[in-house]
């Protein structure tokens, strides 16, 4: 029997392992830590249907069923408005489809480590492979500790140790844009302040200066409550709008990248000087101390490498920018596709990896790209450029067919 070392239980490992052990292929996952101490996991991700499809085929129905349940409102349509809050584009249902969803990152990988005890060991931080002479492959922990197995997948995440000993040559890059984000938590008093128009769903606020500022509600019905866990970092379940404000680093006009929160906070209030007040007062009433920067950075593609018993998924090979909302979503297809490939059974074993990073080379790159192209749009544009566009978006607006042509692939 095939056996899978997976180095990294974030979102790709985790809905790996399930498929593989729901299969019947004997997996391990090992992850470096338990805390969930990165502020930004807290943020809401979008799932989109190939990423809930992904999940639909990895974990078991019940597990689905929460993933379901735990989603949030508003997943399902989007908003372009101008920095005074005028409508320039709406994009319903019809637009988009249905089958999106909204959910904590921090709820999906509860749920994925639901009923892992047996798959998952905490605190092993992997520091490198190697090779048997009988071809096994063997990674090697922080601890002294090490796990051989027939396969491994690095699952780690951007900045992946499997990754930079494998292919060497495949790097990360900055992308220029600094993003600065943070949340205005929805309690009683401060839904009040806002529009209800601000908490219908997902908006990109476009002025006409070259930046962009992205507004997400995270609202749930139901679903996990990390209160009930007594490691939780985070209270999970109240409702807040996150909002990210982004542009190239030039634009900010201060060194953003010493700025502590409070720092970046006021920078945001600085720079969105004449915007609507209710736009305003949702960042000036937001948690000073959740304001968070992020540094966006996306990763170059490479071509195909000689395939071995080592391979990748998800941001550890292809990390790219937020603006679409999509690596996630690409992760999970890496591991739906990894796991057909490894539960195959007869044919050889390299021959369906290498399928498997042909196809997932393919896909992965092509959102790397259309990421960093988003990416660009959203701070880049000159003055005329992003005029341009708003008129072209109000033209879209009014009319349904090109609006559908436009953006039927959106958060895709
Ligand atoms: C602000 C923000 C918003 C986003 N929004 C969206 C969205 O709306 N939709 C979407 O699809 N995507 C979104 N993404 C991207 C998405 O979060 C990632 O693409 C996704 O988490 C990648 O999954 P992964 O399994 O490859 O890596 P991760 O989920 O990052 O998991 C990697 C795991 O490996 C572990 N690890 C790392 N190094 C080691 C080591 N040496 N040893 C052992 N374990 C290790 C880590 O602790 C982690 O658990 C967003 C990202 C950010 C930053």
């Amino acid at each position: 029997m095939t056996e899978v070392i997976v180095v990294g239980g974030g979102i790709g490992g985790l809905a790996l392992a399930h498929g593989l052990r729901g299969a019947g292929v004997g997996v391990r996952v090992f992850e470096r830590d338990r805390q969930r101490s990165d502020r930004l996991q807290g943020f809401r991700i979008h799932l989109n249907p190939h990423g809930i499809a992904a999940l639909a085929e990895c974990l078991p129905a019940e597990l689905l069923a929460r993933v379901q349940a735990s989603g949030g409102r508003g997943g399902d349509q989007f908003t372009f408005i101008t920095e005074r809050m005028k409508r320039l584009l709406h994009l319903d249902k019809d637009i988009i489809g249905s089958g999106h969803l909204g959910i904590s990152r921090i709820t999906l990988r509860q749920i994925l480590l639901s009923d892992m005890d047996d798959v998952v060991r905490f605190d092993k931080r992997f520091t490198r492979y190697s090779h048997a002479p009988d071809g096994r492959v063997t990674a090697h922990f922080e601890d002294g500790t090490s796990a051989t197995g027939d396969v491994l997948v690095g699952a780690d995440g951007a900045g992946s140790k499997v990754c930079a000993q494998y292919l060497p040559h495949a790097r990360r890059e900055d992308t220029g844009i600094v993003s600065i984000a943070g949340k205005y938590m929805l309690t009683e008093r401060n839904r009040e302040l806002l529009p209800p128009a601000l908490l219908s769903g997902p908006k990109s606020v476009l002025p006409p200066k070259s930046c962009g500022l992205f507004i997400a509600p995270h609202e749930f019905d139901g679903g996990v409550n990390d209160r009930d866990d007594p490691d939780a970092l985070f209270d999970n379940t109240a409702p807040y709008l996150f909002w990210s404000f982004s542009a190239k680093r030039e634009h900010y006009g201060a060194d953003v990248d010493s700025l502590e929160a409070a720092g970046l906070h006021d920078l945001v209030l600085k720079l969105t000087v004449g915007w609507a007040p209710q736009l305003r007062a949702l960042v000036a009433l937001s948690d000073v101390d959740s304001t968070t920067r992020l540094p966006i950075r996306t990763s170059v593609p490479v071509p195909k490498w000689e395939t071995s018993n080592v391979t990748v998924l998800g941001d550890a090979i292809h990390s790219m920018t937020p603006f679409r909302g999509i690596g996630a979503n690409i992760a999970l297809r890496d591991a739906q596709l990894l796991c057909r490939k490894l539960i195959e059974p007869e044919r050889p074993l390299l021959s369906r990896i290498a399928e498997y990073e042909e196809a997932m080379i393919d896909y992965g790159f092509a959102a790397v790209r259309a990421s960093l192209s988003t990416a660009r749009q959203s701070v880049g544009d000159s003055r005329l450029a992003r005029m341009a566009g708003r008129a072209a978006f109000r033209v879209m607006d009014a009319v349904p067919s090109l609006k559908r042509r436009a953006f039927s692939t959106i958060g895709t």
